[in-house]
């Protein structure tokens, strides 16, 4: 849905780190928004302003990306792999390989951003307090003219902030942290997952649009915070709502096949090209006869062994078509190339499936190797059609 365009930052324990190209421009809202306020305590001293406001935005993003390393780590070390984090508009985001197998890892991997946030604002408001004193950093934190040093000023900014980012991710809706936390509960709780996940996308929705609410009391004048947070909350607010409607949707549907396996949808007679046959031949016998472009290959024993295309055939002279085999042109597969599926795989599994995309089918294969069927795209879609709720 978004962070696919980003641009990598670093590397950070193997994870890649990607910006966004919204990220710049918040990042630019920040440090100007900073500079006035900090142009406000230290009058006269424009130069010091500016800086202090480059180095919390850059601070505040820092903490932002520990707080998703603290998932990303914890999502690793559960056996779940990490695609990358990036930074953008709204935040954050640590993009997990796949979903979590138990409410337990659910609930782990959700509260350890939470927890890294809480730590960071302990921190900045302990360093801040040892510096001065615990009232003054209060007073940082709201700007408020006080005799602060300009590091006290930022430590303070850095506390509010993070005790933000810690209550707003709290906030209990799908897909935010206080969602996750929701729904692992009611996992816990039912023992059904997708419930659990409708459950919270519903919460989820409803903060949407509390926010979206919110955001428009703001800007007609009935709450008296600043405009630039009534419109963010509108956005995220509705950014929120649709993001917790698709998985909502998601997770009926998932809900609806997730007792389908690859042997329940697949073409259970397969035409396949035995690998020794001439290409003359299989040219009359298979792809004139049936018209299709493309057809698996199996050996003497029935076991898949590659997919031969029209166009590898058409590609041999045809002067040598019949001294040459099907085994000489056909894209060889040695099992990694995404074009199988096992029997008794889940069709949900299948719909990430790169064959899918490529050829339009996996092949279904049996523990021995053996080709047992075909799964098409237009199988997958009956199943699914099948499965959305009404
Ligand atoms: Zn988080």
């Amino acid at each position: 849905m978004f962070g696919g365009g980003s641009i990598q930052l670093v590397r950070v324990f193997g994870i890649r780190i990607g910006v966004d190209v919204s990220w710049f421009f918040v990042l630019f809202l920040i440090i100007w928004s900073l500079s006035g306020f900090y142009s406000d305590l230290f009058p006269g001293d424009d130069t010091k302003a500016f800086g202090l406001a480059v180095v919390s935005a850059l601070l505040f993003f820092l903490a932002i990306l520990l707080h998703e390393l603290g998932h990303a780590v914890v999502a690793i070390r559960n056996g779940i792999p990490i695609l990358g984090i990036d930074l953008w508009m709204f935040g954050g985001v640590a993009k997990l390989g796949r979903d979590t197998d138990s409410p337990g890892v659910e609930f782990r991997v959700a509260v350890a951003g939470p927890l890294v946030t809480l730590a960071i604002a302990a921190i900045c408001f302990g360093i801040g307090a040892a510096l001065s004193s615990a009232d003054t950093v209060l007073k940082g934190s709201r700007f408020e003219d006080a005799d602060l040093s300009g590091a006290v000023a930022m430590l303070g900014y850095l506390t509010t902030v993070n005790v933000f980012v810690l209550v707003f991710n709290l906030i209990p809706g799908f897909p935010l942290d206080g969602g996750r936390i929701a729904r692992a509960i009611a996992w816990k709780l039912t023992g059904d997952r997708y419930r659990a996940t409708r459950f919270a996308a519903r919460l989820g929705r409803l903060a949407g649009w509390a926010m979206v609410a919110v955001g428009g009391l703001i800007l007609a004048g009935v709450i008296g915070w600043d405009v630039i947070t009534g419109v963010w909350l509108i956005f995220i607010g509705i950014f929120l709502a649709q993001a917790a409607r698709s998985a909502e949707t998601q997770a009926a549907i998932s809900g609806q096949i997730d007792h389908l396996r690859v042997a329940d949808v697949m073409d259970a007679e397969p035409v396949a090209i035995p690998a020794e046959l001439p290409l003359a031949q299989a040219e009359g016998e298979y792809f004139l006869r049936y018209g299709w472009p493309w057809f698996p290959v199996v050996d003497t024993a029935g076991r898949l062994v590659g997919v031969v295309s029209r166009e590898a055939v058409d590609s041999v002279p045809e002067a040598v078509r019949g001294g040459r085999a099907i085994a000489s042109v056909m894209a060889r597969d040695d099992g990694a190339s995404g074009l199988r599926a096992g029997l008794e795989e889940p069709l949900e599994a299948l719909l990430a499936h790169d064959g899918l995309g490529r050829l339009g089918a996996v092949m279904a294969v049996d523990g021995d190797g053996v080709l047992r069927g075909i799964v098409t795209v237009e199988a997958v879609r009956r199943a699914l059609r099948g499965a959305l709720p009404a």
